[in-house]
C-alpha cells in the first residue's frame, strides 16, 4: 500500500518531536513538509497544496490554537491531526473548536504519535476520497422506491415499527427493545428497511421519516409503561442526522415534549460516523450525551476502527454486528476476536450488547465471553408492539427455564 499520493506538513517546535513524526509520515511513503512554528507553517500551507496537517498545540510564536483558527479561516488544509503531550480533554477540545471552524480533525493524538496511528489516519482520508460517491448496498432486488412513493408513504402512514426485544446475560431480563422501520407499500406489500432507508437518505426525507418514527416509538413506549413494561428503547439514527448543528436540541426538545427520558433511549449510530466529517459528528454526538442519551456503536465489526479511534466517541454502549456473532461457537477466530473486541469495551467502560444471537450454543459462548445484553431470533424476531407483553411472559419464560 502507498499513501504517495497525499502530502503531509509536520508542525512541532521540538526537532526531535517533528522529525519524529515526518519519518513515521514518510514511511508510509508521503511527502512530508516540516515547520517548527505557526508562522514557518502558514508560509508552507500558502505555497504548498497539503493534504494533512500534523499540529503540535504547545508552540512559541504562534500556538497551535491560534494556528488552527487560521488555517481554518483561510482554507488552508483539510484535514488535520492534533498532538499535544497535555491531557487528552484539552486535545479533545481544542479538536471540537477546530470543528466548529470546518475543518476534519482525524485524530487528537498525546504525544508520541506511532505509526499505526499515522497509517489509520492517512488510510481514512482514502477512504473517505474513495467513498465520495456511496457504494450500493448488494440488495436482492433491484427496486428502489421513488421520492413520491416515499413522500406518500410518510403522509399516509404506512411507515411503522417492529421492535425486537434485548435482553440481560444476567438472568435473561426484558430490558430493552430496538424499534426496526416497516414500510407497508400498498403495490408492493411490506419492504426492508435495507432498501427504503437509503433512499428515504438520497432524498433528503430521511429527516421527516426519522420524526415520524421516533414520534411513534416514544408513544408506544408510554403504551408499555402504562402497562408496567419499563423498557430501554433504542433507534437507529442515520448519519446524515448528525450533520445537522441543531439536531441534539431539536432531538432532546421532541423527547420532553412526549414525556420521555432521554436517559430512557438509545441512539445507535454506525461506526462509519469515523469518516466524513468525524469532528462535526463527534460534536454532535457529543451534544447528545450531554442531554441524557445512551449512544450506541451500531455493527461493529463490520467496519475499521480500532481502540483509539473508539474511545473518541462519546458513546456508552457496543453493540456487535451479528456478523461477527452468529455462528461465533463453530468459529474460533471470530470467537477471539469477539474476546479482544469485549475487552477494548470494558476498557472503555461500553456496555456490550450481541446482535444476531440465533442458538443455544452461541448464547453460552457468548454468556462465558461475558456479553452484557443479546438479541437476536434465539430469543425473538423483532415484534408488533402489542406482542411484546405476551412475549415476556410467555416465551422468554420459557426460555429463561432451558
Ligand atoms: P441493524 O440496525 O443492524 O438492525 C438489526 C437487523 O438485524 C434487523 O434487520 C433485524 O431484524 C435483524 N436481526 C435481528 N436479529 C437477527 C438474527 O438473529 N438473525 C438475523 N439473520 N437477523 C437478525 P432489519 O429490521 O431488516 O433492519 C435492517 C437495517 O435497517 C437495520 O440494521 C438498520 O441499519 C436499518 N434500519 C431499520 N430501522 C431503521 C430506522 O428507523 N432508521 C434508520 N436510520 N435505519 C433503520
Ligand atoms: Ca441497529
Ligand atoms: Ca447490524
Amino acid at each position: 500500500m502507498s499513501n504517495n499520493d497525499l502530502t503531509a506538513l509536520v508542525v512541532d517546535d521540538s526537532v526531535v518531536q517533528a522529525n519524529h513524526a515526518a519519518n513515521l509520515c514518510r514511511e508510509t511513503g508521503a511527502s512530508v513538509f516540516s515547520g517548527h512554528n505557526g508562522l514557518e507553517a502558514l508560509e508552507i500551507l500558502r505555497r504548498e497544496q497539503i493534504d494533512v496537517a500534523l499540529i503540535d498545540l504547545e508552540m512559541p510564536i504562534m500556538d497551535g490554537v491560534e494556528l488552527i483558527s487560521q488555517i481554518a479561516s483561510e482554507k488552508l488544509v483539510q484535514h488535520i491531526i492534533i498532538l499535544s503531550s497535555k491531557d487528552a480533554s484539552l486535545i479533545s477540545s481544542v479538536g471540537t473548536m477546530a470543528e466548529t471552524e470546518g475543518l476534519t480533525v482525524l485524530s487528537t493524538i498525546a504525544k508520541p504519535i506511532s505509526a499505526e496511528q499515522i497509517v489509520y489516519c492517512f488510510d481514512s482520508i482514502r477512504n473517505v476520497r474513495s467513498k465520495s460517491k456511496p457504494v450500493e448496498d448488494h440488495k436482492e432486488s433491484n427496486y428502489e422506491p421513488t421520492f413520491d412513493e416515499i413522500s406518500k408513504g410518510i403522509i399516509e402512514q404506512h411507515f411503522f415499527l417492529n421492535y425486537q426485544p434485548k435482553v440481560t446475560a444476567k438472568g435473561l431480563l426484558f430490558k430493552g427493545v430496538e424499534a426496526l422501520a416497516r414500510w407497508d407499500h400498498p403495490e408492493r406489500g411490506r419492504v426492508p428497511p435495507d432498501t427504503f432507508i437509503p433512499a428515504a437518505e438520497k432524498y433528503e426525507l430521511i429527516g421527516t421519516l426519522t420524526t415520524t418514527i421516533f414520534g411513534q416509538a416514544l408513544s408506544q413506549k408510554k403504551e408499555w409503561r402504562d402497562r408496567g413494561l419499563d423498557l430501554n428503547l433504542a433507534l437507529n439514527l442515520s448519519p446524515l442526522s448528525l450533520r445537522n448543528s441543531d439536531f441534539a436540541d431539536r432531538l432532546a426538545d421532541f423527547v420532553q415534549k412526549r414525556d420521555v427520558k432521554t436517559s430512557e433511549l438509545t441512539l445507535e449510530v454506525t461506526e462509519n460516523v469515523l469518516f466524513g466529517d468525524l469532528a462535526k459528528s463527534l460534536g454532535i454526538l457529543a451534544r447528545l450525551r450531554l442531554k441524557g442519551f445512551n449512544i450506541s456503536i451500531d455493527d461493529y465489526g463490520t467496519g475499521f476502527s480500532n481502540a483509539e479511534q473508539l474511545s473518541n466517541i462519546p458513546a456508552t454502549e457496543l453493540k456487535l454486528d451479528r456478523s461477527i456473532i452468529s455462528g461465533i461457537s463453530s468459529r474460533p477466530k471470530i470467537r477471539s476476536i469477539v474476546e479482544n473486541t469485549l475487552r477494548i469495551a470494558n476498557d472503555l467502560k461500553l456496555k456490550t450488547v450481541a446482535e444476531g444471537v440465533e442458538t443455544k450454543e452461541d448464547l453460552s459462548i457468548l454468556l462465558e465471553l461475558g456479553i452484557d445484553e443479546l438479541q437476536g431470533y434465539y430469543f425473538s424476531r423483532p415484534l408488533s408492539s402489542d406482542l411484546l407483553l405476551p412475549w415476556s411472559e410467555g416465551e422468554l419464560v420459557r426460555l429463561r427455564e432451558e
